[in-house]
């Protein structure tokens, strides 16, 4: 018997129209648990590194977490994994809402699609009858509008549908994919999903899923809303909002935007508007979102209400969460209104909030700069605001110039030309970041920019403090009750954290606290992303109810998978090492691993060299960011060695790679 997961996956040839159920090998389970890990095992084992993210080869893998389906609170993300057109590297966006359980209910783990559909279909997942349908009517239908489409012709209003809108269709390079109640958004997974021909996966499951020790199982889930109902009560003091909570940054709930509107960069992340937020704007802005948000909602099996539905004057009711509320917003230099309103048909098109608005943004100062002319923008309307409406359509249609920038501003950049790559300065691995620039190194993050192959700053980071704290007295209280840490020296390297002086940034934490701190953080999410937990509620916060602590438990009650912190640790340093080959292998290589030159004003080029240095050798991996063969060997990946050597990856030969990964050429 198979617990936590069905032990099944569905598998679909899209070329072919062939349908297959096939069961899983439980020792995977074991080595790389499930979600990302096991979707990572299936991506090197099957698709080579010559693949093109176009090609029928590519496979597009949704992957529920471990966990999901099963009473876990939270626990109820789809990872979706393939190979993205815009880095050329894997992509692992996740989305939460309720598709995963539902999927798990239908009796599978994961729906891997391979192949292309010579015409648009969608897929339908009712139990164990699995049917590729005809989707023509659906063509150019935005997102939210074919899931209710299909709800309705289908006559089951209980499925789950997850769906591209037309910038998917079109392989618009930050093309998402689309859930009523999330979306999985970075990497241009939506333009795979296009490029396969599937509109939409619809599924409906009626099953149930089997608990190894359901009596602890349930014991250990009444403790974490125990908890959560706990935090809720006492935010963890000293530190911003976002952080002393739990959930996603409950900027549903939020008036207050101070914080975000005066420190985050507006435009094409560049300018930053120190005294924005006045009386006038919050009451605007408030008034702005009670007009339109219709209600509070959750995701599967989660008190924490992190969603809103929106409805903007005269157009459709869509789902908001988390910082897209602003991006729209502040790319435009515009208000709240116009944010709420273009993100409603941004969900339609079903593109990325974090790189649209950039890219947008990018070509307006292209613009401006004389490099784009108004021969490249026929018929664009003189106000900002609806410039950027103008543009969205332009792109999520790929016409004209369009079709230039729904390739992301560093493709779009180097097609242009006359400069244009200045422009694109916000990208970490060919991939438009948060619109953030600081002013002092922090070496912690700077490790995480650079080496994250998740390509999402906000799902690397979380658990220890992003900032020290102000007196002794402050620092004592907060590590009094900081039960999650994985050792007790974090809490001895934040009781010295210091805001100046000798132990204050960037020279403390010092190069080998900094390993551990990112290892740590970055540790938990790989957690999260196999087992299907939400980030909110583990990885991301302060003091969070999961931790390493008691995952083991679940995952042993859960799964019947014997796990006790150290074989957790090494499952997932296995898999983190997977997908660092899996990208080592289609030509990653340091001269990736940096953040945007002007993300910080004071940069320190030998520190951040000694960062690099110490942690690769702190990971196991060279000095070009190559797990090394002993490294490989002790996480029983040999597998990757073998495949390494007779690439000649990591050998003496290959020398120093060229400025551009392989992937460019
Ligand atoms: S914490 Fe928020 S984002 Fe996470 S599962 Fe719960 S409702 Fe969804």
């Amino acid at each position: 018997m198979r617990y936590a997961e069905t032990g099944f996956n569905l598998e679909i040839d899209l070329s072919r129209g062939n349908i297959e159920r096939v069961e899983t090998d439980p020792r995977d389970t074991e080595l790389y648990l499930g979600g990302l890990g096991t979707n990572a095992k299936i991506l090197w084992d099957r698709v080579p590194p010559e693949t093109e993210p176009f090609s029928p080869d590519n496979l597009l893998i949704f992957g529920t977490g471990l966990l999901c389906g099963t009473p876990a609170t939270g626990c109820n993300r789809t990872i979706v994994s393939t190979f993205s057109p815009q880095t050329q590297l894997m992509a692992y966006s996740m989305m939460g809402g309720f598709w995963a359980p539902e999927l798990k209910y239908a009796g599978y783990d994961k729906v891997i699609l391979r192949g292309k559909s010579p015409q648009l279909v969608y897929i339908w997942i009712n139990n164990d009858k699995v049917e590729i349908r005809d989707a023509a009517h659906l063509q150019g239908k935005g997102a939210v509008e074919t899931a209710e489409i299909l709800l309705q012709e289908l006559k089951e209003p209980k499925a789950q549908v997850v769906a591209i809108g037309l910038a998917g269709e079109n392989r618009v390079y930050f093309a998402s994919i689309e859930q009523g109640r999330s979306s999985a958004s970075r990497g241009g997974i939506g333009a795979v999903m296009g490029d396969k021909g599937v509109k939409a996966i619809v599924v409906r499951g009626t099953k149930d899923i089997n608990v190894a020790r359901p009596a602890e199982f349930m014991e250990l889930c009444t403790e974490v809303l125990q908890y959560i109902k706990f935090r809720n009560e006492n935010p963890v003091p000293g530190v911003m909002p976002i952080l002393a909570g739990l959930g996603s940054p409950q900027e549903m709930k939020v008036h207050d935007e101070k914080w975000h509107t005066e420190n985050f960069m507006w435009g094409n992340s560049r300018t930053r508007r120190k005294d924005f937020w006045n009386e006038e704007i919050a009451r605007q802005w408030t008034e702005t979102l009670d007009t339109m948000r219709r209600r509070l909602i959750s995701c599967f099996n989660c008190p924490m209400t992190c969603g809103a539905t929106i409805q903007p004057p005269g157009r459709s009711t869509y789902m908001m969460k988390c910082f897209s509320k602003l991006t729209y917003t502040m790319a435009a230099m515009s208000d709240l209104e116009f944010g709420l309103g273009i993100a409603q048909s941004a969900t339609e098109y079903g593109v990325d909030a974090f790189s649209a608005p950039q890219v947008m943004a990018f070509a307006l100062e292209l613009y401006e700069a004389g490099i784009l002319t108004d021969q490249d923008f026929p018929g664009m309307p003189a106000d900002n605001e609806g410039r950027f409406y103008w543009l969205l359509d332009r792109i999520a249609r790929r016409e004209g110039i369009g079709d230039v920038l729904a390739n992301g501003t560093y493709w779009a950049a180097r097609q242009i030309g006359k400069g244009a790559e200045a422009y694109a300065h916000n990208n970490i691995k060919k991939h438009e970041q948060l619109p953030l620039k600081l002013s002092m190194l922090n070496p912690i993050y700077f490790l995480m920019y650079a080496t994250g192959e998740k390509i999402n700053i906000t799902q690397i980071e979380g658990q220890f403090p992003q900032a020290p704290f102000a007196t002794k007295e402050e620092r004592e209280a907060f590590v009094e009750d900081w039960f999650q840490v994985p050792d007790e020296k974090f809490k001895q390297y934040f009781l010295d954290w210091e805001i100046r002086g000798e132990k204050s940034m960037p020279y403390y934490p010092t190069v080998p606290m900094c390993c551990d701190i990112v290892d740590w953080q970055e540790r938990m999410h790989y957690i999260d992303d196999a087992l299907g937990m939400c980030a909110g509620l583990s990885s991301f916060p302060l003091k969070p109810p999961y931790h390493i602590h008691n995952y083991p438990k679940f995952i042993s009650a859960g799964a019947g998978v014997d796990m006790d912190e150290a074989k957790l640790t090494q499952a997932a340093k296995r898999y983190r090492t997977l997908v660092r080959a899996i990208n080592i292998r289609r030509g990653m290589r340091r001269k990736d691993e940096k953040p945007p030159e002007d993300h910080w004003k004071k940069r320190f080029p030998e520190l951040e060299k000694e960062l690099l240095d110490t942690y690769y050798n702190f990971k196991g991996w060279n000095n070009q960011g190559i797990p090394t063969e002993e490294s490989l060997h002790e996480l029983g990946l040999d597998y990757v060695s073998e495949d390494f050597g007779q690439r000649g990856i990591g050998s003496d030969q290959e020398g120093t790679p060229a400025e551009e990964t392989s992937a460019d050429t």
